[in-house]
């Protein structure tokens, strides 16, 4: 149970390029919890689907990719290294042309049961997880006790993307993150099956006019006043 005694499980969700992994990440290593990175499995399932030639409208096929699935994480610094069946994928998975792919592999009801105990097993290990995602709040974890819902408007998500692209040494072109992330917003919200929303319990954090040292104080502050109260 995430409420456990000395486990905790921070459910941290919003859509695409709102700055949820660094700060989720940053919070994981304030607290000493485990850092769950959602996002990078389903991109997992589209990138080894893909590679496999497996078509992404085979249902069965894409499910049992979900079902079989190898996936390990390593923090290093500011990086979340992905190994899928032991390979550093890390960059790949992150590459433009695989986010449309996750957003649709992801909106498939097999694969999300699958992935189901793949996320929780994640996040069970050590003192607990901060785990971030579109339904943490929702469908993994509803019973988390922290849970918080980021928002900003699509220009500042897309140019915080176009950053951390650059980061990594590639060279994105704004106008077509503006347009991905819009996609993909329209797909992960209208999706049937969890679709992307804050949970009614979550803390909703407009992040738009905020750093992301400024929403990382605002969500600690929140967690250390509730456990110290
Ligand atoms: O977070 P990230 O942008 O890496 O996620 C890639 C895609 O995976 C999202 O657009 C969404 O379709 C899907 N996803 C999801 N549920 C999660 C995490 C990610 O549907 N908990």
């Amino acid at each position: 149970m995430e409420t456990a005694s000395d486990r905790i499980v921070v459910a941290l969700d919003g859509p695409a390029g709102v700055g949820k992994s660094t700060v989720a990440m940053a919070i994981a290593r304030e607290l000493s919890l485990t850092y769950v990175e959602t996002g990078a499995i389903y991109r997992a399932v589209a990138y080894k689907a893909r590679n496999e030639g497996i078509p992404l409208d085979d249902l069965t096929g894409v499910a049992g990719i979900a079902r079989t699935i190898d996936i390990t994480f390593r923090v290093e610094g500011d990086l979340n290294r992905v190994f899928l069946d032991g390979q550093d994928v890390t960059f790949a998975l992150r590459s433009q042309d695989v986010s449309p792919l996750a957003s649709k592999v992801s909106a498939q009801a097999g694969v999300r049961a699958a992935l189901l105990d793949v996320q929780r097993s994640l996040a069970r290990s050590g003192r607990g997880a901060v785990a971030e995602g579109r339904d943490i709040g929702t469908v993994v974890f509803p019973d988390a006790p922290f849970k918080f819902f980021l928002t900003a408007d699509v220009r500042t998500r897309a140019l915080r993307r176009f950053h951390q692209l650059e980061e990594m040494g590639r060279r994105p072109v704004l106008a077509e993150l503006e347009d991905e992330i819009a996609a993909r917003d329209r797909q992960d919200t209208e999706r049937a099956v969890a679709p992307l929303k804050a949970a009614p319990d979550a803390v909703i954090l407009d992040t738009s006019r905020l750093t992301a040292a400024q929403v990382i104080q605002a969500i600690l502050e929140r967690i250390r006043t509730a456990c110290a109260g």
